[in-house]
């Protein structure tokens, strides 16, 4: 299998090459040349494979259609390394939880940081490792977080051979929840760095630390954000494994709502759905933040400026642009490079926007690919966590509650299972719960006490030439 980008002007590559690349040279995000298909017979095979091996050998089974520069047996030993019930709390991984006719909650977020970019991370910690190890490389990872990212992210490379984390974050602005849980890591290659601002000031200065080639290749900077396909190709795997567990028979339909910010979560249903899952629809779910929700409305794509991002109760959805989100329309215009460029390399950086709804194409997203959408606010957000405690006495998170209000909106016929993706568990979130319920979520008892853990973190001011300062003392 080779990788291409979505703009068409940059080389073909490999799995392996791509795994510690951010965006393609030309500005892309990359693309398997093709899809494997999924027949009958081999969706029948996994579906036995999930229940009497488990979730890492379907992992395996998955990867392996998309990685031939990894050799099997050692792809394996990854995946089975990774997906454990030690770290995911049970030997499903992913177990589904019936709420209500034909709506099903997957659970995604019982890993380490208790948050479904653990599934993916996890797996990147382990795959990063071992390629870094091959070709005897180390990385240098810089990240900008407001939350969840940043502690997968540290939580999968604490401790990994040839690996350091360099993770910036808005001083005093995630909930302590959050910040106890990165901060309290004590693993000499992770390093905290609260900045005095705000998490725009944060992802400015990776930019131009990013930026400065020099710097970069002398101190082997990388990142792991959310367009990295290796993360994408390990959430693949879930939407598998949910549709197996929601069926008995390959001749089911399911549809899955998938609360999203940059499109990667979603993306990756996609994914699934283009290789053959009986996918029926795919539901993506905003919050105010409403980018994807206008663009599968309207047509209409348009970044917001920051004055015009709100800050909500389900944060880790506050997103300006879906940076995964030209995965998507590369595909929807059938894989038109030069199309793709004028749109995300010239109109999105020139005007902030594209128009598609006078492109016939633009119809095929529903028809063709499935996609629907609805958006929630703080107030649906609330009456929904309630209305689920009250009916099934299950809390769910912020995120998740977003997914569950838009999917009961637009759940479709009742014989096809709708499958809601969550996304993170509650305790992170807890003061929106507090607010919808008069009363604290329930903690996992390995996070007692938490905030109380001594703090490793730096706090500097937001300026570039200290973070750079910083990142080469400790290079040494
Ligand atoms: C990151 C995140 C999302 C959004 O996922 P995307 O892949 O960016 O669409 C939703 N919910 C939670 C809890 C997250 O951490």
């Amino acid at each position: 299998m080779k990788y291409l980008s979505t703009r068409g002007h940059a080389d073909r590559k490999r799995f392996c090459d791509i795994l510690l690349e951010g965006l393609a040279p030309d500005g892309g995000l990359y693309m398997p040349e093709h899809y494997p298909q999924v027949d009958d017979a081999t969706l029948t095979r996994w579906r036995s494979v999930y229940h009497e091996q488990g979730y890492a050998e379907l992992a395996f089974a998955i990867l392996s259609l998309y990685i031939d520069d990894i050799p099997a047996d050692d792809l394996r030993a990854l995946c089975r390394k990774t997906y454990t019930a030690e770290v995911f709390g049970t030997g499903e991984i992913v177990p589904l939880r019936h709420l209500d006719d034909g709506l099903w909650l997957e659970a995604l977020s019982n890993g380490p940081t208790l948050a479904f970019k653990d599934m993916a991370m996890q797996l990147l910690g382990n795959l990063f490792e071992y390629e870094l190890a091959r070709r005897g490389a180390e990385l240098n990872i810089l990240g900008a977080t407001s939350g969840d990212t940043g502690s997968a992210a540290e939580y999968a490379m604490r401790g990994k051979q040839g690996i350091r984390v360099f993770m910036t974050s808005p001083h005093g602005r995630m909930s302590p929840f959050q910040q106890a849980q990165m901060f309290s890591l004590q693993d000499a290659n992770i390093h905290n760095i609260a900045i005095e601002g705000v998490f725009d000031d944060c992802q400015d200065i990776v930019k131009a630390v990013s930026n400065d080639l020099e710097f970069k290749r002398r101190y082997k900077i990388g990142t792991v954000n959310s367009i990295n396909w290796a993360r994408l190709l390990a959430q693949v795997v879930y939407y598998f494994a949910g549709y197996i567990q929601a069926t008995e028979h390959n001749t089911q339909k399911v549809s899955f709502t998938v609360p999203s910010g940059n499109f990667g979560n979603v993306c990756a249903g996609h994914v699934a759905r283009m290789m053959g899952l009986p996918i029926d629809r795919l539901v993506v779910a905003t919050n105010e933040n409403d980018v994807l929700d206008e663009f599968f409305r309207t047509g209409v794509y348009r970044v917001r400026g920051s004055s015009d991002t709100h800050e909500t109760s389900s944060p880790s959805m506050d997103i300006s642009k879906a940076s995964n989100f030209e995965r998507f329309v590369f595909d929807l215009l059938d894989r038109d490079t030069d199309r793709v460029r004028a749109l995300f390399g010239e109109a999105v950086p020139r005007e902030g926007r594209f128009d598609l709804s006078a492109d016939p194409r633009f119809a095929l997203a529903a028809t063709r690919y499935g996609f629907a959408s609805g958006r929630s606010t703080h107030a649906d957000r609330l009456a929904t966590i309630r209305d689920n405690h009250a009916r099934h006495g299950v809390v769910i998170d912020t995120h998740t509650a977003d997914g569950v209000k838009v999917a009961r909106e637009l759940r479709g016929p009742l014989d096809v299972p709708m499958i809601v993706l969550e996304t993170a568990l509650p305790i992170k979130f807890a003061a929106t719960i507090v607010e919808a319920l008069g009363q604290p979520p329930e903690r996992p008892a390995k996070f007692a006490g938490i905030e109380d853990l001594p703090k490793r973190v730096q706090v500097m001011p937001a300026d570039v030439q200290q973070v750079k300062d910083y990142i080469a003392r400790h290079c040494a």
